[in-house]
């Protein structure tokens, strides 16, 4: 696979005869319209609150926590960051804390250049990679980097997820490999080229490192990470089966994309906010 290509069904020759319309096998074939997903199809009249009113800190506080819950983070790996809209600076974890034991009053927030403009710790150097993002893409209100298991299994494989199962369809050309591991970014220059080679992509697969994940609010992004990780351990397991699995149809798949990110990613978020305070409500301190 060439550098830095998005994901998409066909994208890879595992993937053959699922592809853009018109392109399977190399030969003209004409694909059914895209089946309507999402909001266009059903709203639900009422969802299940979270219960409290969470400040910016203690919904990013949460956010670590449930994360952390599901594997995500590698102790104090990585970082979420949350430019609230129509703002500069950014809410982020301090370097030092585990994800798991994370409050609200640990959050710290850095300016567009990472310094650390409020807060009671300090921030790394990797930062950047966020700052950056944010820099590039106005639409990445929140960025969350971590090197989750089965995602960095793959990463270290080489190997983008095989999209084979409808959870997936939730990345039809919104994943980018970065296929290339060039050490630590850990300056501004070196994570702008980053951002740079991921485009407009919602979620990037570093090569033997890990993963970047971002959305429009903390809801969406918390809800593309868990997905990532977990299609990727299905994707493995998959690859352990040593069958070759059916392709989905591409026409399918957009329907259900519109389906995962419009209605699952707030009741997600909801959920897991509710599962968090529940178990441990010092994390709103
Ligand atoms: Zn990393």
């Amino acid at each position: 696979m060439s550098a830095d290509e998005s994901i998409r069904p066909g994208g890879s020759a595992r993937l053959a005869g699922v592809g853009p319309p018109g392109a399977v096998g190399g030969e003209a074939k004409l694909e059914p319209p895209n089946r309507p997903g999402g909001a266009a199809v059903w709203s639900p009249s009422v969802t299940p609150p979270i219960g409290v009113e969470l400040s910016e800190e203690q919904a990013l506080a949460v956010a670590f926590r449930h994360l952390a819950e599901i594997g995500f983070a590698e102790n104090m790996a990585g970082h979420i960051t949350w430019q609230p809209d129509g703002r500069t600076e950014m809410l982020v974890n301090p370097w030092g804390l585990w994800w798991a034991e994370l409050t609200a009053s640990d959050i710290c927030v850095v300016d567009t250049d990472a310094r650390v403009i409020r807060g009671r710790w300090d921030v790394t150097p990797a930062i950047h990679i966020h700052t950056e993002l944010h820099r590039a893409r106005s639409d990445a209100r929140v960025v969350v980097h971590n090197h989750p298991y089965y995602v960095s299994l793959m990463a270290s494989l080489q190997s983008p997820p095989e999209l084979v199962h409808q959870t997936g369809a939730l990345f039809l050309d919104d994943l980018c490999f970065v296929d290339t591991y060039d050490g630590e970014v850990d300056t501004a220059a070196r994570a702008a080229e980053l951002a740079e080679r991921i485009g407009g992509a919602n979620v990037a697969i570093l090569a033997s490192h890990g993963v970047i994940a971002m959305g429009r609010t903390l809801a969406e992004a918390v809800y593309r990470s868990a997905t990532i990780e977990r299609v990727c351990k299905l994707a493995y397991h998959v690859m352990l089966a040593g069958r070759t699995p059916t392709p989905m149809k591409r026409s399918d798949m957009a329907g259900m994309q519109a389906s995962l990110i419009e209605r699952a990613a707030d009741v997600y978020w909801a959920g897991a906010a509710r599962m968090t305070i529940k178990t441990d409500r010092q994390v709103l301190d």
